[in-house]
């Protein structure tokens, strides 16, 4: 989820920022997609370890079968098919700021439903634990869905709960969302002087990171504060993924890798799944979003205080809806910012260490042209054939490096529980 995350950025942040320089509509022209590169993409297993759909299922009674061609979603069964994704990370987020005391409960109710949607399309999803069901799901030609938690606090502090996610089929979790919890800091809130920090990772969230190494569980490093990235490098015994990140070198986001954190996810064997958000993608686009945020931020919490004054809850439909028209505002970058974001971590970190962390239903609005849903994924192959990238490269980013590390998590996983055993 991102959205939230400019917001809250948006309420702590005191700057000033210059007007929006002024951009063309540039009407680049759409990706058309060959039969080399859909013949290539179709034969690729294709992995996206971040979409936020299940606040959609949950919230608005989303059903991911839908064909409704009025529908803004980035993600449903048709268009997986039609985008061949086969694997989709859905996201378990629970918004801190409006359900204090409630995470787990909250945790549990999204955990439900993206099980009720698999159960509603048993011929077309599956649920998935581990590397070989989604191979066994690929076979079966249905949509392997796998779960990550996004944001530590969802563990309340309790060890207990970080096992019973994972027997629930979680098979990562980010440390840490737009908020510092009680052992991991957030790049969202650093420079925030009311929030208490630890200087990254405290010695329980050292503990949470080998727990989820014991388990199987993937450390997810998106969003995490600085120093909480090199606590967790230094501390986990299995390769990371940074779920849904892009590249710092490129657009200056605080939440996105330094070069230096990308060659240490190589090192340590990992892979980083780029950001298709355009705010994390386009550095013009990312400045043009500054200068209106305090605008955008305004018209949300006019909404919220209103809802307030009228003892009505808070509606996120809502809230997406004003945040989209805000978004909407600014022209959208072509598809080569977010071609170049994958261009720069394969070169930096290696071909072994990028894939695919698309963000989608947590960022409407607010992709790159040509990129509206998981249908249009063909037009990344098809880009990265035009760079050069041969087919075994494109397989790698598309799903074949997440493959490799999550069953190098699964690996280490076995022997740390077989040594225990001992
Ligand atoms: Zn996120």
């Amino acid at each position: 989820m991102t959205n939230r995350l400019l917001l809250i950025f948006a309420l702590i942040s005191s700057l000033a920022f210059a007007q929006a320089p002024e951009k063309a509509a540039t009407g680049a022209p759409d990706v058309v997609v060959s039969a080399r590169a859909q013949k290539l993409h179709d034969s690729a297993l294709v992995v996206d370890t971040h979409a936020d759909t299940p606040q959609r299922f949950l919230d608005e009674g989303f059903d991911i079968g839908s064909m409704d061609p009025k529908d803004a979603g980035h993600i449903s069964l048709d268009k997986a098919r039609r985008g061949n994704l086969e694997a989709e990370f859905f996201s378990i987020w629970v918004d801190p700021e409006t359900n204090q005391g409630q995470f787990a409960r909250h945790t549990f109710d999204l955990i439900d439903s993206v099980y009720l949607q698999a159960a509603r399309h048993p011929d077309q999803m599956v649920m998935a634990y581990s590397p070989n069901d989604i191979d066994r799901a690929h076979k079966e030609h249905k949509l392997a869905a796998l779960m990550g938690i996004e944001g530590g606090h969802s563990i309340e502090n309790d060890i207990h709960l970080l096992r019973d996610y994972y027997r629930l089929g979680v098979r990562y979790m980010t440390l840490s969302w737009s908020n510092t919890n009680e052992w991991a800091d957030s790049s969202g809130d650093i420079d925030d002087p009311k929030v208490q920090h630890h200087n990254g990772l405290t010695d329980f969230g050292k503990q949470v990171v080998l727990e989820m190494n014991r388990l199987g569980m993937m450390v997810d490093i998106s969003h995490v504060a600085d120093k909480t990235f090199w606590d967790a490098i230094a501390t986990t015994k299995a390769p990371v993924i940074a779920s849904h990140s892009s590249a710092r070198a490129l657009t200056d986001a605080p939440r996105n890798m330094t070069d230096e954190m990308l060659r240490a996810v190589a090192k340590n064997g990992g892979v980083v799944q780029v950001n298709f958000y355009n705010g994390f993608i386009d550095e013009d686009f990312r400045k043009a979003m500054m200068a209106q945020q305090k605008d955008a931020a305004a018209a949300v919490q006019k909404y919220t205080d209103q809802l307030k004054s009228e003892g009505k809850p808070v509606n996120y439909v809502d809230i997406d809806r004003i945040e989209r028209e805000w978004m909407e505002k600014i022209s959208r970058p072509p598809l080569k910012s977010l071609i170049d974001h994958i261009d720069h971590i394969a070169k930096v970190a290696g071909i072994d260490h990028v894939g695919l962390g698309s963000d989608f239903d947590g960022v409407s609005g607010a992709t790159p042209q040509g990129i509206d849903s998981a249908a249009d994924l063909p037009k990344i192959t098809q880009a990265l054939l035009d760079r050069g990238y041969s087919a075994e490269d494109i397989k790698k980013i598309l799903g074949g490096n997440l493959m490799r590390v999550f069953r190098e998590v699964e690996g280490v996983s076995h022997e740390m529980q077989a040594a225990a055993a001992k």
